[in-house]
C-alpha cells in the first residue's frame, strides 16, 4: 500500500459523517468520524504552523484516551514519526527513549505533565510540551483546533518515511526503538483486515494500549480504517472492563492472555451480561488451548482465536480468521496474504524443517520494519541480505499450514538435552483449580542443569471452605502425574501477581532479578 498511514485509515472517515468513531467507555463522551477527520487536518495545520517539520520525531504519551488518535494521525499528516511512550513510564525511562530517538515533541495529558516534565528536562532536546486536554502554561490540541493555518501539504515517501517508532515491549531486555514506515504499518493493516471484518454497528472495546503495536493496529488503525466504534479504557481493571462491555454492548474483544484467564476463571465474570460479544481474539503471548476453550464456552461464544506477530513486524504475520468456524486448538492461525514464512532448524538456521517439526519462525513480507533506530548491529543479526527476519520464536506448522507458536527461543529451558517451554508448563499450571496464575522459568542447580522453577499465585479460596492452601508439593505432584519426567517443575515460589508487561507479557527477567522498589515493571 503506497500511502501515508493517516490516508490508509482516515481515507473514508469524512463521508462516516456522525457514526461515533470513539466513546470514551468512563465518560462517554463521543467523537464522531467528522469530527476525527476534520480534529486531525487542524491539528496538522497547526503542529506545521508551529514547527513540526517532516522526520521530526514527536512523543505521544498517553493511556488509551478518545484523543489519542486524532493527535496520532495530526503528527503523521504534519510529517513527524510517532513514539508512542508508555503512560507509566518514570522520567529516567521517558527520557531514556526521547534521547534515543531524538525527539522534539512531546504531546502528553495533564495527568502525566509532571512526568513529561522531567523528562524533557533530563533528556534535553525538546522544543516544546503540548497536552491533549488542558494545563496552563502549555499548548493545548484543543485550542489547535481554532488554528486557520494551511493544511501542510507534506510529500510523504511511504516507503522510506517512518510513521511510527514503537519501542518492542524489552520483555528480553531493552526495548529498541523500532522504525516502521508508512508503507510497512498501510500493507499490514491491509493484509489483516479481511480476517478482522468489523463495520459500522461493531463496537471494539480498546482496553490493551494504544501505545504498543497490538493496540496501535488491532484497536485503533483497523476498526477505524472499516468505520467500526471504539470503546476505549485508560487502563485494564476487570470491574470496569466487564461493565464496559455490559454497556456499550462490545461486539469484538481484542486482549491478551491474562484478559482470556480472567474471562475464563474469574467469579466476577457472573455478574455482568457479556451477550453482545461476538468473539474473542488473543495475542501477544502464549494461549493455551484448553485456557482458550474455556473462556469461549463460559461465554458461549466462537473459540477464542489467536493472532501473532512482534513489533518489527507492524505487527502481524497470523491471524486464526475470523470466518474460520473450526481453527485447531492452540494455533495462532494461518500466514496472511503477501507474507512468506520458514521454520528453521535451531541448531544449523540453513537448514529448512518440515510439517510438524519445530524450528525458529523465520518471516519476509512487507511488514518487515526499517530496522531499529541507530542499531545498525541489532538490525543485521535480525533481517538478513535477503530480507528474512529471525522472530526469535520457536513454532511449528501443520499439514494445513496453521501455525502453532512453542515459546521464545531464549526461553526454552535445556535440561540434560532435552527443551522445556515454559509456555506449555504455565499453560498446564493453570487447568489446576487452585492456581490463578503461574509463571514458570529455567534456574540452574549445583549440578549446572537448568530446571523448571513455578512462580504459582493461588486462587482465592471462596469464603465458605476450609480447605487448605495448596503447598509446593501440591504443584510439584500435579505437574508431575502429566509430564515427562524431564518436565517436571523442580521448585515452587508462591506469589501475589505475576509480573506482567502492558501487553500482557510474563515479565520473566524480573522473577530472575527482583524489581527494585520504585522501579516499573
Ligand atoms: P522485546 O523484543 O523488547 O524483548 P517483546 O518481544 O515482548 O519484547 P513485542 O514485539 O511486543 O516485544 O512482542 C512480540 C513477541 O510476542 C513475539 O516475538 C512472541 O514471542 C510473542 N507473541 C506474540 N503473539 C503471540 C502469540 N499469539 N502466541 C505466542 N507468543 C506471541
Ligand atoms: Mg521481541
Amino acid at each position: 500500500v503506497e500511502e501515508p498511514i493517516h490516508e490508509a485509515v482516515l481515507g473514508r472517515a469524512a463521508s462516516r459523517g456522525d457514526a461515533p468513531a470513539l466513546i470514551d467507555g468512563v465518560n462517554g463522551m463521543t467523537l464522531t468520524y467528522a469530527q476525527l477527520d476534520a480534529f486531525h487536518r487542524r491539528i496538522a495545520a497547526a503542529l506545521a504552523e508551529l514547527g513540526v517539520r517532516k522526520g521530526d520525531v514527536l512523543a505521544l504519551h498517553s493511556p488509551n484516551t478518545v484523543a489519542f488518535p486524532t493527535a496520532f494521525y495530526a503528527a503523521t499528516r504534519a510529517g513527524a514519526s510517532v513514539t508512542t511512550v508508555h503512560p507509566l513510564a518514570t522520567p529516567e525511562e521517558f527520557a531514556k527513549q526521547l534521547r534515543d530517538c531524538a525527539a522534539q515533541w512531546i504531546v502528553t495529558v495533564s495527568p502525566l505533565l509532571e512526568t513529561a516534565r522531567a523528562a524533557a528536562e533530563l533528556a534535553g532536546g525538546i522544543r516544546e510540551i503540548l497536552v491533549c486536554d488542558q494545563a496552563p502554561g502549555h499548548r493545548s490540541l484543543l485550542d489547535m483546533l481554532g488554528s486557520t493555518a494551511p493544511e501542510p501539504q507534506i510529500d510523504i515517501d511511504p516507503v522510506t518515511d517512518v510513521a511510527a517508532l514503537p519501542y518492542s515491549s524489552g520483555t528480553t531486555g531493552t526495548p529498541k526503538g523500532v522504525m516502521l514506515t508508512h508503507r510497512n504499518i498501510a500493507t499490514n493493516l491491509a493484509q489483516l483486515t479481511p480476517t478482522m471484518p468489523m463495520g459500522p454497528g461493531d463496537r471494539i472495546l480498546a482496553v490493551l494500549p494504544f501505545f504498543h503495536i497490538y493496540g496501535l493496529t488491532a484497536l485503533m488503525n483497523a476498526p477505524l480504517r472499516q468505520g467500526a466504534t471504539v470503546v476505549v479504557l485508560p487502563r485494564f481493571d476487570l470491574d470496569t472492563f466487564l461493565a464496559a462491555i455490559e454497556k456499550h454492548r462490545i461486539t469484538g474483544l481484542y486482549v491478551a492472555p491474562p484478559i482470556v484467564l480472567a474471562l475464563a476463571k474469574h467469579p466476577a465474570v457472573e455478574g455482568y451480561d457479556l451477550s453482545s460479544l461476538k468473539y474473542v481474539i488473543s495475542a501477544a503471548a502464549p494461549l493455551d488451548a484448553e485456557l482458550a476453550e474455556a473462556c469461549s464456552r463460559r461465554l458461549g461464544l466462537p473459540p477464542v482465536g489467536q493472532a501473532y506477530g512482534m513489533t518489527e513486524l507492524s505487527p502481524g504475520t497470523h491471524v486464526v480468521p475470523l470466518d474460520e468456524t473450526d481453527p485447531p486448538p492452540g494455533s495462532v492461525g494461518k500466514l496472511i496474504a503477501g507474507t512468506e514464512m520458514r521454520i528453521v532448524s535451531l541448531d544449523d538456521p540453513g537448514k529448512d524443517l518440515g510439517v510438524g517439526e519445530r524450528g525458529e519462525i523465520v518471516i519476509r513480507g512487507p511488514q518487515v520494519m526499517k530496522g531499529y533506530l541507530g542499531r545498525p548491529v541489532e538490525t543485521a543479526a535480525m533481517i538478513d541480505d535477503d530480507g528474512w527476519l529471525s522472530t526469535g520464536d520457536v513454532g511449528h506448522v501443520d499439514a494445513n499450514g496453521w501455525l502453532y507458536v512453542v515459546d521464545r527461543v531464549k526461553e526454552l529451558i535445556k535440561y540434560k538435552g532435552f527443551q522445556v517451554a515454559p509456555a506449555e508448563l504455565e499453560a498446564l499450571l493453570l487447568t489446576h483449580p487452585g492456581i490463578a496464575d503461574a509463571a514458570v522459568i529455567g534456574v540452574y542447580d549445583t549440578d549446572n542443569n537448568e530446571r523448571p522453577h513455578a512462580y504459582v499465585v493461588r486462587q482465592p479460596a471462596p469464603p465458605d471452605t476450609t480447605g487448605t492452601p495448596l503447598t509446593e508439593t501440591d504443584v510439584m505432584e500435579y505437574v508431575a502425574e502429566r509430564v515427562a519426567p524431564y518436565k517436571k517443575v523442580r521448585h515452587v515460589t508462591f506469589l501475589d501477581a505475576v509480573p506482567r508487561a502492558a501487553s500482557g507479557k510474563i515479565l520473566r527477567r524480573e522473577l530472575r532479578a527482583p524489581r527494585e522498589p520504585g522501579e516499573r515493571a
